[in-house]
């Protein structure tokens, strides 16, 4: 079967032209002026970009955090990003007690094969440090699973690393390839703010419960740490801009790159000063520095934007008390918006704004995820995952999900419409709408155990 997408404006991994792509047993075959090249089916993509297949590095799905169920699946999950040009969505294997990551491994397959409308990629959340959990991780790695998550906070849940554990870590499994993707916020100083102290009835206290300066010297700490042991680090849901500023300075120097997520570049913490605001809960909280991280976001600084998807039902959302924001569901959705609130970063040059969505939503998180070889971008050779984009389609709201969920981004919208969406070669969306919705065709996706490096 021979694909030819004409007449598009393509969006490669160094510039954004006039090309034709075309497509043959589900790879890309050529990219360029192809001319009257014949082909079983034709897409007509005049007035279109055309970008490689979109990754969301870091969602949560069907999984249990804290006391409540997350609204998506994978189903469900995976839909919500086929429909929006995501072709791989990256989520989290998290090791609980008393199981082992191989476990872990197999009841998150479970649950997502045959199930997925996209590619689904797991990073591993180890929790567990014993002789024999290492020895495992290590040969995890050996099979090319290399994005591993560490928390410099959350002790209650079970899932915290010390600094002194993550040198460790860092020492011991970097040598052998692993990519470290650490959540950081500094437990210390969370513990020494006087929560007595602060109206915990009012949600904008978050702020004050995870301040700023939390994140900002835990990103110093690891990152002092990855470049003494020449470990590859990757921070995830930047929300400060001294804290992007700390990687920004230093990622000359190692093996370091950084996400920072839509909420954190298009809401503020005045959304957490409404009635409702502990529906905008997530942690780290929405800041004030909001404009200054945008800013360095549109300059490219964020290597990898990303949503951090966390989707509740509204019920579970709003199950607290009013008396102690700590029980609330912590987390926000963003599947559905991703591409849209990553475009409007650009949206007064669209050759710009194309080219940030490969970059940032397609090759950079494609290479940290060590799948560079099949995915990211539009280069022959790599796995024909393709969305059509038109930039001037009808406005509609934003739907970060597709389940009934709590919304984050209420009032927003866009103009962008997936004309088309390719996975693997096979086209899936037509104009917005998933095809053939009981025959689900993501596969879970190993990374790769050949020598690829993000640098
Ligand atoms: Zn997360």
């Amino acid at each position: 079967m021979r694909t030819l997408i004409r007449n598009g404006r393509a969006a490669l991994p160094d510039r954004v032209q006039d090309a034709d792509v075309l497509v043959e047993d589900g790879r890309i075959t050529a990219v360029g002026q192809l001319g009257e090249v014949t082909a079983d089916r034709i897409i007509e993509a005049a007035g279109c970009y055309v970008l490689p297949g979109l990754m969301d590095f870091h969602t949560h799905v069907d999984d249990q955090i804290g006391r409540f169920y997350l609204a998506d699946t994978y189903e469900s999950g995976t839909r919500a990003a086929l429909q929006n040009g995501i072709t791989t969505l990256c989520t989290f294997v998290t090791q609980s007690a008393g199981q082992s990551l191989p476990q872990a491994m197999a009841a998150a397959r479970g649950k997502a094969e045959g199930r997925s409308h996209c590619d689904v990629l797991w990073h591993l959340t180890p929790t567990s440090f014993e002789p024999a959990e290492l020895r495992a991780l290590e040969t995890l790695l050996a099979a090319g699973y290399r994005t591993l998550k560490l928390y410099t906070t959350y002790k209650a849940a079970g899932i915290f690393a010390s600094y002194g554990r993550i040198e460790d870590l860092f020492r011991r499994l970097g040598p052998l390839g692993a990519q470290f993707m650490v959540h950081c916020e500094d437990d210390a100083i969370i513990a020494a703010v006087d929560a007595a102290a602060l109206d915990l009835g009012d949600a904008h206290s978050h702020t004050l419960l995870r301040p700023e300066q939390a994140e900002v010297v835990a990103i110093q700490r690891v990152v002092d740490l990855a470049l003494t042991y020449r470990a590859a680090l990757h921070v995830v849901h930047v929300s400060t801009a001294d804290g992007a500023e700390i990687l920004v300075r230093n990622r000359p120097l190692g093996k370091l790159s950084f996400e920072t997520c839509p909420q954190y570049l298009v809401l503020d913490d005045t959304w957490l000063q409404r009635p409702d605001g502990h529906r905008w809960l997530c942690s780290p909280p929405l800041r004030a520095c909001r404009p200054r991280l945008r800013e360095l976001a549109r300059a490219g600084a964020a290597d990898i934007i990303a949503t951090d998807h966390c989707a509740f039902r509204p019920e579970d959302k709003d199950d607290w008390d009013g008396k102690d924001l700590r029980t609330v569901a912590n987390g926000l959705p963003g599947i559905g918006a991703l591409p849209h609130l990553a475009w409007q970063l650009w949206e007064d040059d669209a050759d710009r704004a194309a080219f940030g969505l490969a970059t940032h939503l397609a090759l950079n998180p494609a290479r940290r995820a060590g799948v560079q070889d099949r995915k990211g971008a539009l280069c022959p050779g790599l796995d024909a995952d393709i969305a059509v984009l038109d930039p001037a389609g009808p406005e509609q709201p934003l739907r970060s999900t597709l389940v009934p969920a709590f919304e984050a981004f209420p009032g927003f919208s866009s103009r962008l419409r997936f004309r088309h969406v390719l996975l693997r070669g096979d086209p899936r969306v037509e104009d917005g709408r998933l095809l053939e919705p009981d025959r689900p065709q993501g596969l879970p996706l190993q990374p790769s155990t050949a020598t690829l490096s993000f640098h």
